[in-house]
């Protein structure tokens, strides 16, 4: 039986998608693979509010991570962490030989302006990277705030992880003026896992030639190096069953569903699940910086949560554990892609008549 998914990625895939995953092959040097990198392309700018150019990555979201910290810190980077995928953007930074500093914040807590003020104001950076939703916590920062202090410091370059929220949250790129914008394939955006998108700014890409070793296949540069000498195609063979996949999805969500209505739908599952766990748990996020495309939720009644898992996956239905050390103190209920309201009531109601049995 096929477990509803609502875990923080892979998302249930819509049944068009993956059939357009199957579209007979075209050669990926081919007017065919321009075209349809283009009409991604131009999409990817309105989903991201961006004028800047698209890369796609046949990695997932790490590959395009790695891929930005290694190719454009020439000083030093400042990762601030809010929980196990911020950590990540750290650990990527140390094993190139990146220069790094990581300012943690107490998970649950989100990363406030004035700390990243703090930092920047010193000088030694000239990279730092925020995560936009922290999928270990369930955490959203303000990155709206964010950027307001960021306006002091405009030649510090920004990378955000946006991974677990684009395609469920509205993240303007070109007016919080982000440098790098990333995203994943297999989460809001509805896709299965294997691609990662990202935004980048002109002068990111100019910052970076000053950098002499930014690798191969995830040297950033080299990918929109390609994409100039031959139109919207890399340097390597990119996942073409992604590619028609995603540009059916993009013309779904821009054209079928409306980026309003999809916002919309997401804060809705997000008060739903939030009210829900008010009722019976508690918030793990702090109060006012909880994610809108899902819900960490403290275990304070001590249940199984593996045993929890384990009941409603007989009826078709999957959530997540904690992340990490988290693990059984908190669970996470995902409500992001295509996930629709009442499904996400049906789960909770599940969950509610398998708790009144343990
Ligand atoms: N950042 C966040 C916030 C994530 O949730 C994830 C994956 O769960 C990643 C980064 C890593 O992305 P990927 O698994 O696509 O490499």
């Amino acid at each position: 039986m096929h477990k509803k998914l609502f875990i923080p990625g892979p998302v249930d895939v819509r049944p068009e998608i993956l059939e357009a995953m199957g579209t007979p092959m075209i050669g990926h040097r081919t007017k065919e693979a321009s075209a349809l990198g283009e009409s991604i392309c131009k999409n990817i700018q309105k989903l991201f509010y961006t004028a800047n150019p698209i890369l796609l990555s046949t990695s997932s979201g790490t590959g395009l991570m790695e891929g930005a910290i290694r190719s454009l810190t020439a000083k030093r980077a400042i990762v601030f962490s809010i929980g196990a995928f911020g950590n990540r953007w750290a650990k990527l930074a140390k094993s190139n030989n990146v220069p790094v500093d990581k300012v943690e914040a107490e998970w649950g807590q989100p990363t406030l302006p004035e700390v990243v003020d703090k930092y920047l104001s010193t000088g030694k950076y000239d990279v730092f990277t925020i995560t936009h939703n922290e999928t270990s916590t369930g955490v959203m920062n303000p990155v709206y705030e964010i950027a307001e202090i960021r306006k002091k410091y405009p030649d510090i370059l920004w990378l955000m992880d946006a991974v677990s929220s684009m395609a469920g949250v509205k993240i303007e790129v070109d007016k919080l003026g982000v440098d790098v914008c990333i995203t994943s394939t297999q989460k809001a955006i509805g896709l299965p896992p294997g691609m990662s998108i990202c935004s980048i700014t002109k002068r990111a890409l100019e910052y970076g030639k000053q950098v002499e070793f930014r690798g191969t296949y995830l040297d950033i540069l080299a990918l929109y190096a390609y994409m100039q000498k031959k139109p919207y195609q890399y340097p390597s063979t990119p996942s073409i069953a992604h590619m028609f996949a995603l540009d059916k999805q993009l013309d779904y969500i821009l054209n079928e569903e409306g980026l309003e209505n999809r916002y919309a739908r997401h804060l809705e599952m997000g008060r739903i699940t939030r009210a829900w766990a008010d009722e019976h748990f508690e918030r793990f996020a702090a109060k006012g910086y909880e994610s809108q495309t899902l819900t960490t939720i403290k275990n304070i009644n001590g249940i199984s949560i593996a045993e929890l898992n384990k009941r409603i996956g007989e009826l078709g239905y999957q959530i997540s554990n904690g992340y990490g050390d988290l693990k059984e103190k908190t669970f996470r209920i995902a409500h992001m892609a295509d996930r629709k309201v009442d499904e996400l009531k049906e789960l909770l109601n599940v969950i509610d008549k398998e708790i009144a049995k343990m």
